[in-house]
């Protein structure tokens, strides 16, 4: 009886060093929201399924965020990552989920979203953004805006290009001079 114990519990242990394991792997320790490797996972094994579901893609980037850092510093510009971690997964809510996948550069995937609900997720993001309360070590810090370019798999493209698509977007918002939401073959809307 006491081996059968010893080995459940061994087997316990086992599985929850796995979770963590796993955990570990697909999270982003700054803000907890999952990273790169969990996003490319989730576009991996999308483009696998048959047909493919129905996926838009948001990348989203803060803007000038090297000035941020330069002004106020790099652990400021930490709590600010982390701040607004917290104001995009509030802003997408249950409507997808949300990622870092580099520095200062976000993603949100959205499940059988119209364009209109894709822009609309994006604005409420870019407005909240720009509205956040910013704060580190007791000292209010200036705001911050984001650019958002978007991406969907529908018209016959291929959800294993959804991501680099919304990279080209989002480089069209930043030219025509950030804190806009570039759709990919839509166009550009301003606050
Ligand atoms: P743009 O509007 O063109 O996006 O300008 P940008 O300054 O935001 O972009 P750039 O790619 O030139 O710089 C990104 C900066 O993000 C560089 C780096 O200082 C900062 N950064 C990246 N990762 C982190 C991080 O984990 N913490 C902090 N504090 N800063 C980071
Ligand atoms: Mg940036
Ligand atoms: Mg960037």
């Amino acid at each position: 009886l006491g081996m059968i114990a010893e080995n459940v519990a061994l087997a316990t242990a086992n599985l929850r060093l796995r979770e963590r394991l796993t955990h570990l792997a697909v999270r982003d320790p700054l803000t907890g929201l999952m990273n790169r490797r969990a996003l490319d996972e989730a576009l991996a094994s999308a483009a696998l399924e048959e047909p493919e579901p129905d996926l838009t893609c948001l990348v989203v980037d803060i803007d000038h965020f090297k000035h941020f850092n330069d002004e106020f510093g790099h652990d400021a510009g930490d709590a600010v990552l982390e701040t607004f971690a917290t104001v995009l997964t509030d802003a997408v809510g249950t409507r997808g989920r949300c990622y870092r996948f580099g520095g200062e550069e976000f993603a949100v995937l959205l499940q059988d979203a119209s364009s209109d609900t894709a822009r609309q997720v994006a604005d409420l993001v870019r407005t909240r953004a720009a509205t956040a309360r910013l704060e580190h070590a007791g000292r209010i810090l200036g705001s911050i805006t984001v650019s958002v370019g978007i991406a969907d798999n529908r018209d016959g493209r291929k959800v294993s290009t959804v991501r680099t698509r919304a990279d080209l977007a989002l480089l069209r918002a930043k030219e025509t001079g950030r804190n806009v939401t570039v759709y990919e073959d839509i166009g550009v809307e301003k606050v």
